[in-house]
């Protein structure tokens, strides 16, 4: 089928709401769905096309955005760690990319003005058109008529006098469109749904962005599952992952990288746990992280806090030893407090700077550490 518009959808309201506007006006409109561990769910993809009537497709951009957030986010961070602008310019310019390849002639995006506070502002909407040379071929239907007409408008493709003028942070002309456009199918949520927002697992996030010497989509993804721990001993730092459930522990498995050490307590209820690079870990590191992740097998505690915990390697056997469950094991992550210091104090170094080439450099602060110490 000929595609005329390719819209974004994120799985929120607003873009759900911009493909049925278009698709209103007879174009033919195939959505796109971009994932990463951040955000994204392609399993939900066949759901929404069924539940909302659209053709939508799933688009992996992990790569690229840990890429971007690895050599830092050239327009910084949000409020917690969403990096929104520079979010904004990667989608657009893969859709871009679909546009070519569907031989559609517009890109669709529900954002409206006004009503994110980093990248949806009229002058950050203008720098993002820019940047992601898009200013030819994007529209965004639920504000069309608060902004200047645009080409795709002006070239005919689609009707303005058809489109909406919504901008401000209200809610209420939305929900009203939910009504007419996606009756009985239950109205999405507001955004997408993007765990860099959220504090938690921004604690998480910056830890593997800034800790870990060349963080991966697997590292996020690790970052992910599990509870998380880190702890700091003669200037090195360690991540531990264990299971909450069969679910965590699974995917621990699947994640083990080749210098990775899996613990595991044989013949006993409890969690598996990964040391990241733990090939690295002096032996008195992984009988901590043992007995910590002991602590948490609360069935076989029952009969006895000590149990045998195994070291394996690269799927082999590679040592064990005896422990003895203890939770005050020191292996708490830095606060959020703490967190958000390092992000602002990363944000203030890069304004300074006026973002001149960064060389790829992320806060990376081990390197800065050693680097202040010559
Ligand atoms: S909230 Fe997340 S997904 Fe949305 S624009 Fe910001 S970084 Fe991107």
């Amino acid at each position: 089928m000929p595609t005329d518009v390719i819209c974004l959808v994120s799985g929120g309201l607003d873009s759900f709401l911009s493909a049925k506007l278009l698709m209103e006006q007879g174009l033919s409109v195939l959505c796109v769905h971009m994932t990463s561990p951040f955000f994204g769910d392609a399993e939900q993809c066949t759901k929404w096309e069924n539940q909302y009537g659209l053709r939508i497709i799933h688009h992996d951009v992990s790569e690229a955005f840990v890429n971007m957030l690895r050599e830092g986010p050239k327009h910084g961070y949000g409020k917690t760690m969403n990096p929104c602008v520079d979010c904004k310019i990667l989608m657009l310019r893969e859709a871009k990319k679909f546009m070519e390849l569907h031989g559609a002639k517009a890109i669709a995006s529900g954002a409206v003005v006004g009503q994110r506070p980093m990248s949806q502002r009229r002058d950050v909407m203008n720098t993002i058109l820019r940047e992601a040379d898009v200013r030819h071929c994007l529209i965004r239907p639920l504000s069309a008529k608060a902004l200047d007409p645009t080409p795709v408008e002006k070239s005919g493709l689609v009707d303005r006098s058809r489109l909406l003028g919504i901008s401000g942070r209200g809610r209420k002309e939305q929900l009203s469109l939910a009504e007419k456009y996606l009756p009985f199918s239950g109205i999405p949520t507001p955004g997408g749904g993007c765990k860099l927002t959220e504090r938690e697992n921004a604690r998480r996030y910056w830890m593997v962005l800034t800790r870990e010497k060349e963080p991966s989509v697997k590292d996020f993804l690790l970052a992910n599952t599990a509870r998380q721990g880190w702890r700091i001993q003669g200037g090195n730092e360690f991540w531990l992952s264990f299971g909450r459930n069969k679910r965590d522990n699974e995917s621990l498995r699947l994640l083990q990288s080749e210098d990775d050490v899996l613990l595991r307590f044989p013949g006993i209820p409890a969690p598996l746990a990964l040391a990241r690079h733990g090939i690295k870990w002096p032996k008195d590191m992984l009988i901590s992280a043992a007995k910590l992740t002991l602590s948490y097998a609360i069935k076989a505690l029952k009969e006895s806090p000590k149990a045998t915990v195994v070291f394996d390697r690269g799927g082999e056997r590679h040592g064990e030893a005896c422990v003895l469950a203890d939770r005050n094991q020191l292996w708490e992550p830095p606060s959020w407090e703490c967190i958000r210091e390092e992000i602002r104090a990363w944000q203030k170094k890069v304004m300074e700077q006026k973002r001149p080439e960064r060389n790829g450099n992320i806060p990376h602060i081990a390197a800065e550490k050693s680097a202040d110490a010559t």
